[in-house]
């Protein structure tokens, strides 16, 4: 049977994608239904049709799931910031845990009995911690409505719209004073949000970060300006909000006048308070600054390292690679067991920020380099003398989503380490990793994935490999 768009249909969920889309069939053809859980029976109205498969949108939950839950957010469908709100918790754990899994099984080549042996239970946050309110950075767009009046919020989906959100379930709950706070200081001051299409306005992004062990807050804004327009009635604006456990230690702004969707710009002027706000990690101190990379969820970061560094499994002295190390916090978590810790990251201001936080931390096993991974490692490679700089005992690496590049991987193959601590944010780009490392002397030991983003598709994974040869001296 031909389905045409418009149509209407009953579905019975019975699967989901990677993406978090519900997957059911109508007499054999196939259709993907955002907004639906495996279990949902719904009515659903027909978007797109091709030859094998379809589009259809939610129309009417006929009978929910069992995993179904009732939003925490009234925005959560429209958003796009979460994508699986409205799924049960361990519901999501499982769901991630099964997408790491089919990944490794279909795109990495590897058997279903041995990632079933490696595999452990899926890191999740735990109901002492809340599944919501876990981010320290929430970037909110300024502009206007429809109806021109001055709102604070996300671009809804992958468009250019803003949606006015007064309090993201995801952020703290100091972030919607502080945006109330600007958008009255704007107003008071006649002040202007920004056109993306006209580039006219000034104030663009308001970025705001606590430091959740030190209750410190940074509010930086993003201006389409030279300089921050009525500096002192801002300051005073955010420094009169009172807060219970936390206080506002930086306020910044960042011009950024270029014509771009990038956010920030690639400078900050403190107006208030210092130029950085601190957090720990475990029992490492670290100093961030607007324009600082830093994980975005400090309870499981701290669980993620933890992982990651008893995977590593240093017993103390040896040397230990960190690719791709952003601003040291992973090559600092293991500086406090390792001999000497090298980190290679290709940001120049992260690697000023890792060697701060060194000293900061009083870790000076470790060195730095900026550069990229696939170009550093070789180049170290042919010009050290030094046997365990060239034969570390453990790489680490936790590249961005594309994973890391062949050059990267072949010369961490040459390089012989014993155990190769794989942190993946991607497990596609993860699995084909893999299967080059396990196809060049390496063996899949033990498979642990970490839910750093509760509500959301993304799940990251860390991975312990161990060379063949080291596992036959033993
Ligand atoms: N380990 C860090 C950062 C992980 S994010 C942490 O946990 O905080 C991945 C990092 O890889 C980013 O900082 C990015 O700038 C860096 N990166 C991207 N491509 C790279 C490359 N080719 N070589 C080295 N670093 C790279």
């Amino acid at each position: 049977m031909a389905y045409s768009k418009n149509q209407l249909l009953d579905i019975e969920i019975t699967d989901m994608t990677n993406e978090g889309e519900g997957v059911g069939k109508v007499d054999g053809f196939t259709f993907f239904v955002k907004d639906t859980l495996i279990g949902d029976v719904a009515n659903v109205r027909v978007t797109k049709v091709k030859k094998n498969y379809g589009y259809a949108r939610l129309e009417k939950l006929i009978s929910p799931s069992s995993f179904r839950v009732e939003p925490e957010c009234a925005l959560a469908r429209k958003c796009g910031g979460c994508q699986i709100q409205e799924m049960d918790y361990p519901s999501q754990l499982k769901f991630k845990e099964n997408k790491v899994k089919n990944n490794l099984i279909r795109l990495g080549g590897f058997s279903e009995e041995l990632i079933n042996e490696v595999f452990e239970p899926i890191i999740g946050m735990t109901g002492e911690d809340g599944v919501f309110r876990y981010r320290n950075k929430a970037q909110y767009p300024i502009g206007y409505s429809k109806d021109g009046e001055l709102i604070a919020g996300f671009y809804a989906g992958r468009t250019h719209s803003i949606i006015s959100v007064d309090d993201c379930m995801l952020g703290v709950s100091e972030n919607a004073p502080i945006l109330k706070a600007v958008q009255e200081w704007m107003k008071d001051n006649k002040i202007t949000a920004y056109d993306e299409t006209l580039h006219t306005g000034v104030v663009r992004h308001v970025l705001i970060r606590k430091g959740f062990s030190s209750g410190e807050i940074m509010v930086c804004l993003v201006i389409n300006a030279d300089k921050l327009p009525c500096e002192e009635a801002l300051i005073k604006a955010l420094t009169s909000i009172g807060f219970e456990d936390s206080k506002i230690a930086s306020v910044s702004y960042s011009v950024n006048e270029a014509d771009t969707n990038v956010i920030m710009g690639d400078n900050f002027h403190t107006v208030c308070g210092s130029d950085t706000i601190e957090d720990k990690i475990g029992d490492l101190k670290f100093k961030i600054s607007p324009l600082s990379f830093y994980q975005v969820n400090p309870v499981q970061t701290y669980k993620l390292y933890s992982t990651a560094l008893e995977f590593a499994a240093l017993d103390g002295g040896e040397v230990v690679w960190d690719l791709y190390c952003g601003i040291g916090t992973i090559s600092l978590f293991l500086a406090q067991k390792a001999g000497h810790v090298y980190g290679v990251e290709v940001i120049p201001e992260a690697i000023e920020d890792a060697k701060e936080n060194a000293r900061l931390n009083g870790l000076d096993n470790t060195t730095f380099f900026v550069g990229k991974a696939e170009e550093v490692l070789p180049d170290f490679c042919a010009h050290t003398n030094s046997y365990p700089a060239k034969h570390p005992k453990v790489i680490v690496v936790d590249p961005p989503r594309k994973g890391c590049d062949s050059a990267c991987l072949e010369t961490m193959v040459n390089m012989a380490p014993e155990r190769i601590v794989y942190v993946s944010c991607d497990s596609a780009t993860l699995a084909r990793d893999l299967k080059y490392l396990t196809d060049n002397g390496f063996a899949l030991k033990r498979v642990r994935p970490c839910d750093m983003f509760p509500m959301s598709i993304h799940v990251e994974t860390v991975v312990l490999l161990s060379r063949v040869e080291v596992d036959e001296d033993r």
